[in-house]
């Protein structure tokens, strides 16, 4: 009967499973991650393939869009807000607000972090973003302001600042003084940067309160400038992260690393690690067009003067690049401007390219800061010899471009050329 046939069959499975032996299992207890924010970080560096192949030098991208948030940019809200609870600035949970102007990635990434230890967001974003970015946040609960698009003064990090003083930010800024293990006589004379804007020069007034005051303030909701491009949270979380994963994972067998800059954070706090541990590396920095950052590194001038008389300055680079470039020395970048030995200028139509010539080749589909990376990587690599090893940072997925840089209706209204070409030809070059 069919009770008989079930009792059969169980019987059957029963044996067969007996059969097998048993194997022992290792049950390894780091496998498992404590929340969000144990999978920031430790990503893996990976080869690409193809330009590594066609050059003979091995390039090797460090693949942050694995990050939970997205972006390279989990680090630095994670660090960010762990320097700030440790000086007492925030304390989760009562309801304290992380305030911080961005182009996106950031915003993502405090909001993402922000969320898992317990603080709301506000993000104050200029209104020619990428929408994604801004739905993306929407989603993740944070509220979004929108400003113009910034001109020569940074109106998106100073609402931020304003904002959270609004929000009753403890006056208690004591901005994250630097550690002594660095070498500060790296640091860029700000003068040099002449009548430019020194975000630097905090509007928050030093006061100092009395102890007595302070178990008070931490009961209330409380809010945070988070200051990316100032805070020097931003160098530390790749002067501690970044920069030692690299050298691990290369053995510090590494002749080069290259990076662009948006903040600065990663260029200068992984190559002042880098350096400090391997001085023959070489530290190159990817700029897009209309960035100042190349100038400075290579002229110690912020604009020649052809820029100066042809072009009205801007604080945003005009550039359907985005995260990267910036015409200002910011705190973070001047912690690192002295370790970065060269630059390369990128265009709109080469990191364009470089990205189209990834999906085909490797099946890459990465942000425009990665592809100004890769770009740059290959400049560089026809400069060292066959063998060499040159790493950069994959900050973003594609995804979060769609509707600008990987859109070729977009780039065809912006007189944008897509020509995967290009980089074939660079190869060849
Ligand atoms: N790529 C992307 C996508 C970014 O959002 C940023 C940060 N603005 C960067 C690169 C540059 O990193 P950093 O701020 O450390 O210079």
């Amino acid at each position: 009967s069919t009770s008989f046939a079930i009792l059969f069959q169980d019987w059957r499975r029963k044996r067969a499973i007996a059969r097998i032996p048993p194997r022992p299992i290792e049950i390894r207890s780091d496998e498992i991650v404590d929340g969000v924010m144990g999978l920031i970080g430790n990503t893996p560096l990976i080869r690409i393939n193809s330009l590594s192949d066609a050059l003979g030098v091995e390039i090797l991208g460090k693949a942050e869009f694995l990050n939970p948030g997205g972006s390279v940019k989990d680090r630095v809200a994670l660090k960010i807000i762990e320097d700030a609870e440790a000086q007492g600035l925030l304390h989760p949970h009562t309801g304290s607000v992380l305030f911080e102007g961005t182009v996106g990635s950031t915003g993502i990434s405090l909001a993402t972090v922000g969320k898992a230890k317990g603080y709301e967001c506000c993000i104050i974003m200029p209104d020619d973003v990428a929408i994604e970015k801004v739905q993306v946040l929407e989603k993740l609960g944070a509220k979004v302001e929108r400003v113009r698009p910034a001109s020569i003064v940074d109106e998106k990090q100073n609402l931020a600042r304003k904002r959270a003083l609004e929000f009753g930010q403890t006056p208690l800024i004591d901005p994250p003084k630097s550690n002594p293990e660095v070498v500060l006589s790296t640091k860029a004379d700000s003068s040099e940067v002449g009548h430019e804007v020194n975000s630097s020069e905090s509007l928050v007034p030093t006061i100092t309160l009395p102890e007595l005051l302070k178990p008070a303030l931490e009961t209330k909701p409380r809010g945070f400038f988070a200051d990316q491009f100032e805070n020097e949270s931003n160098f530390y979380a790749h002067y501690k992260g970044t920069g030692p994963e690299i050298l691990r994972q290369t053995s510090g067998n590494l002749d080069a690393f290259v990076s662009g800059a948006g903040t600065g954070g990663t260029v200068a706090g992984t190559g002042m690690f880098l350096k400090k541990a391997l001085p023959e590396l070489k530290i190159v920095l990817s700029d897009p067009e209309g960035s100042g950052l190349y100038n400075k590194v290579k002229f110690n001038v912020m604009f020649d003067h052809k820029e100066r008389e042809g072009k009205k300055r801007r604080h945003q680079v005009d550039t359907v690049v985005e995260g990267i470039g910036i015409n200002r020395i910011t705190q973070n970048f001047s912690l690192g401007l002295n370790v970065i030995d060269d630059a390369y200028r990128i265009t709109d139509e080469e990191a364009v390219a470089m990205s189209r010539y990834l999906v085909a080749h490797d099946g890459l589909y990465l942000g425009s800061s990665s592809a100004c990376n890769l770009v740059a990587c290959v400049r560089l690599a026809k400069t060292l010899g066959k063998g060499s090893r040159i790493a950069t940072i994959l900050c973003d997925s594609g995804s979060r471009h769609q509707s600008k840089f990987w859109s070729d209706d977009y780039l065809r209204e912006n007189d944008i050329i897509i020509d995967p070409s290009i980089i074939d030809r660079l190869l060849e070059s």
